[in-house]
């Protein structure tokens, strides 16, 4: 859902335009005319707006279109490019310092999402091969310490916190120590959570900022709830006044989220996006890249973040058997089953299906897909022998009576899942075997 109806909205407009052949003033100004509600209606900022529809409806209306083979495609493209610019342009990474430990700082308002955030961070960064430990400075919200310690948990990091019973403590003491204690123990990273208030105030950004001069961090991240709609650029504004932020994280993407946060933040406090949260579990997470971002919203399709949660979520080696299978032609029903399982892994079906182009057109289809699908899947191929599992050419209509009774399903939702598993091993066997060849050199190099 991120962005819903505002990407609904503007991709409806530029499919609109898709059906014309040349391009006539009054329809670029419709076309413009139409993005800027769609932008003021997603609670962009009007500053943003008005630059973002001014540079459109430039360029759409001058030689690059003009000239075009197909002016509307052309006019596509131009929304596109000024969309990536105004969700930061170029991705931008994290700095790590050359000497470490890398500190990262976490600021912004309290349920921003700071401390689920740090987990999320420190997981990805244990992936990507860090050794990061996390500091509880946020010693104002009574739980605040025992929440990130529970993240911590999940995400198998360290916790650096005060004792407990030991007076309320200070969290610039506590942020100082915490580095100290990573550079003594040799960890790479050090993400320092601190407090936050319901609201912009003096005390918060006093302290947030005594902790920036104390740590001198390499990175601090403010952290910013997509949701908050209007507030989202005074809010900003405050922050980079009173603590100054080197990168902005957008939390709650997956939320209802009408986007305005996401579409202003970048440009009106010029710094960057660099990651994205999309739900409570430490693995709805990930590295913000404006193209993608941009082609999402105007249903242009995410491919490349999916393949990147595809091969997260996939066993590498399962992954190169897989493909063996396809291109030998044995392929089974249990290997479908277990793909499917896999499946799991990645988030969400829906929201992975949510990043394929042209997905939209498919909104019905997406909501009536559901994760009770594998369940059902499971329940029948579990139903089935071990035989009939590894040869689907055994499946005659007495087996499949039996299968569907046993799985509490009709013999129709067998034949489809049949028809579903057959018609997947034909295809993928032509894909596999260029693709299998392929997979090898990159596994080895
Ligand atoms: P903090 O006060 O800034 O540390 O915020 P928390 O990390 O405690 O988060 C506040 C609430 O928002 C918690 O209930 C989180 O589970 C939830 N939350 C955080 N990030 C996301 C997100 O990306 N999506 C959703 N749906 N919930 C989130």
């Amino acid at each position: 859902a991120t962005f819903g109806s505002l990407s609904d909205r503007l991709a409806e407009t530029l499919k609109n335009l898709r059906g014309k052949g040349k391009l006539s003033p009054a329809d670029v100004d419709g076309t413009v005319r139409e993005i800027r509600r769609a932008l003021l209606d997603a609670d962009v900022a009007l500053d943003v707006v008005k630059s973002f529809t001014a540079a459109v409806r430039e360029r759409a209306l001058g030689d690059e279109v003009n000239k075009a083979l197909n002016p509307a495609q052309q006019v596509v493209q131009i929304v596109n490019e000024e969309l990536v610019q105004i969700l930061g342009g170029q991705q931008r990474r994290l700095e790590f310092a050359k000497k470490p430990p890398t500190v990262i700082m976490l600021a912004g308002l309290q349920g921003a999402g700071k401390t689920t955030l740090a987990g999320k961070l420190a997981k990805w960064l244990k992936k990507e091969g860090h050794t990061p430990v996390l500091v509880a400075s946020d010693l104002q919200r009574p739980n605040a310490v025992t929440q990130l310690q529970v993240v911590g948990e999940q995400a198998g990091v360290p916790v650096f916190a005060p004792e407990p019973g030991n007076g309320v403590g200070d969290p610039v003491k506590v942020a100082k120590n915490g580095v100290k204690f990573a550079a003594d123990k040799l960890y790479d990273t050090v993400i320092v959570d601190t407090a936050g208030r319901l609201g912009v105030d003096a005390d918060l950004m006093k302290q947030a900022a005594n902790i920036r001069k104390a740590v001198d961090p390499d990175e601090v991240l403010f952290v910013i709830d997509a949701m908050i709609g209007q507030d989202a650029v005074a809010t900003a504004k405050a922050f980079q006044e009173g603590v100054d932020f080197t990168g902005v994280v957008l939390t709650k993407l997956d939320g209802d989220a009408r986007g305005g946060a996401a579409l202003s933040v970048a440009q009106m406090t010029g710094r960057p996006i660099m990651f994205a949260s999309t739900g409570e579990g430490l693995d709805d997470f990930e590295p913000f890249h404006p193209d993608r971002m941009a082609s999402r919203i105007l249903d242009l399709g995410d491919i490349l973040t999916l393949i990147e949660q595809a091969q997260g979520a996939f066993d590498e080696e399962e992954a190169l058997k897989i493909a063996e299978k396809f291109a030998t032609d044995s392929f089974t029903l249990d290997d479908f089953l277990k793909q499917m399982q896999q499946l799991r892994n990645m988030g969400s079906i829906k929201g992975m299906l949510g990043m394929l182009p042209g997905a939209k057109g498919m909104r019905e289809q997406l909501d009536n897909f559901d994760e009770k699908e594998i369940v059902r899947t499971e329940a029948i191929i579990q139903s089935m022998t071990k035989a009939e599992r590894a040869n689907s050419k055994l499946l005659n209509g007495s087996r499949r009576l039996r299968i569907a009774r046993g799985s509490g399903m009709t013999v129709t939702d067998v034949n489809q899942l049949v028809n579903r598993f057959e018609q997947a091993a034909k295809m993928m066997k032509t894909v596999a075997k260029g693709a299998s060849l392929r997979y090898r050199v990159w596994v080895r190099s």
